[in-house]
């Protein structure tokens, strides 16, 4: 019994230093007396959590409040040195890597092009090199190391950190978080890409007002994580989300997609099907100048060659995009008749076109969309673009240590 109550006090006082951390994090600079007002907690209490934080020098003071009357009270804020954190993001055909300080600002970063037909495990020791390099970056400054998060394509197991399939990289079964852990000696998490990139935009980005909202991760797959009731929702077994394999467009000739399906979603509105429309137009030889920015550059087809094209005019990369818009557009229709949400937010190295496709995107929800509920919802790009992931690799180490002060190491 008195093993109990000891367990419950250890609860309830790990969750208040969350409470208060997380108030500083997303407020700063606060001051006691707010913290003590905003939470409900008293000030002897507040006070007490405060010497806590600023010993585990997570927090620090910073100047003083001299508004109003009486005694100019100290103010609180995160401290930028209390560690960093190594964010991942594992893409279908490239690694990024980034190092942040605690409030999540880059101070090195790396992206490496990938291939994934070579397998995971050289995939794995090519991204296992760059961490290396990261990790010493981090020390390099001084700075304990709170966690490595990694954002994968797929489903992903995230009580053991297994990525337990991945269509597009057609991988099963990965033991993703034991790999990284036991070469790194950091606290590995593992998530799904959209999953992360939700938890970025919450944290760091246009979501930190919203409560209901759907991320929509565009690469080569199409992935959602969908924000509702201000969570993160993950389904029974964490696979929530899984988007771009619904079968709205079903037509039985169409291309099969990567999970073995047809009429995938993601085949008509990720950038394959871009590279694919643009090959179709060319072969009818409509003028375009893409060709000749291939030859110019010695490049293949890519999104950002494509992107390139449309910014100097060319009709044939705007309309491919704007067609692919069309299929994008239809798809998050459907999500939002689902699930009503305040904001769609479209982020991965498909953002970077977002510009080109967000008008036809418009015009296909407000065209399937029951009007009342269409009318409601905003659609927007992610300022990170194609980092979305990577920044939501981030945000999942620190949205865990901001929910468990008391397990950063002590320094
Ligand atoms: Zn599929």
């Amino acid at each position: 019994m008195e093993l109990k109550i000891i367990t419950d006090q250890t609860f309830v006082r790990e969750q208040n230093l969350s409470l208060a951390l997380r108030r500083i994090y997303n407020e700063a600079p606060v001051s006691r007396a707010q913290l003590a007002a905003e939470t409900g907690l008293n000030k002897s209490t507040v006070s007490s959590l405060v010497e806590e934080l600023l010993e585990r020098q997570l927090i620090h003071e910073t100047g003083s409040n001299s508004k109003g009357a009486g005694r100019p009270a100290t103010l609180l804020e995160i401290n930028p040195q209390a560690g960093c954190i190594i964010g991942v993001d594992l893409g279908v055909d490239f690694v990024s890597v980034a190092v942040t300080d605690f409030p999540g600002n880059i101070f090195w970063r790396r992206t490496e092009k990938a291939d994934p037909t070579e397998g995971q495990e050289k995939m794995i020791d090519q991204t296992l090199a760059i961490v290396r390099e990261a990790m010493t970056a981090g020390k390099r400054k001084g700075y304990r190391i709170l966690g490595l998060g990694l954002a994968t394509p797929g489903t992903v197991d995230l009580d053991e950190g297994v990525l337990i399939f991945a269509p597009n990289l057609h991988w099963h079964n990965i033991p993703l978080r034991q790999k990284f852990s036991a070469q790194t000696g950091l606290k590995v998490f593992v998530e799904n890409d959209a999953n992360a990139a939700a938890v970025g935009e919450h944290l760091f980005g246009i979501a930190r007002q919203s409560t209901d909202f759907i991320m929509v991760f565009a690469g080569v797959g199409i992935g959602g994580g969908f924000f509702l009731n201000g969570q993160l929702y993950r389904g029974k077994n964490g696979y929530a989300g899984e988007i771009g394999h619904s079968p709205i467009m079903a037509e039985p000739t169409q291309s099969p997609c990567h999970c073995g399906n047809r009429g995938c979603w993601e085949t008509y509105a990720n950038q394959y099907s871009i590279i694919q429309r643009i090959h179709a137009r060319l072969e009818v030889k409509r003028t375009s100048l893409i060709p000749q920015m291939m030859a110019e550059q010695n490049a293949p087809l890519s999104i950002p060659l494509i992107k390139q094209a449309a910014d100097a005019g060319d009709t044939e990369a705007i309309g491919s995009f704007a067609e692919a818009g069309l299929a994008m557009g239809r798809g998050l229709a459907t999500l939002v008749n689902f699930l009503n949400p305040e904001k769609i937010i479209i982020g991965g190295p498909l953002s970077v076109a977002g510009s080109y496709m967000l008008p036809s995107i418009l015009e296909a929800v407000n065209r399937h969309c029951l009007p009342e509920i269409g009318q409601k919802v905003s659609i927007e790009l992610s300022q990170f673009g194609a980092d979305s992931s990577l920044i939501g690799a981030i945000a999942i180490v620190v949205d865990d240590a901001l929910s468990n002060p008391s397990h950063i190491e002590r320094r």
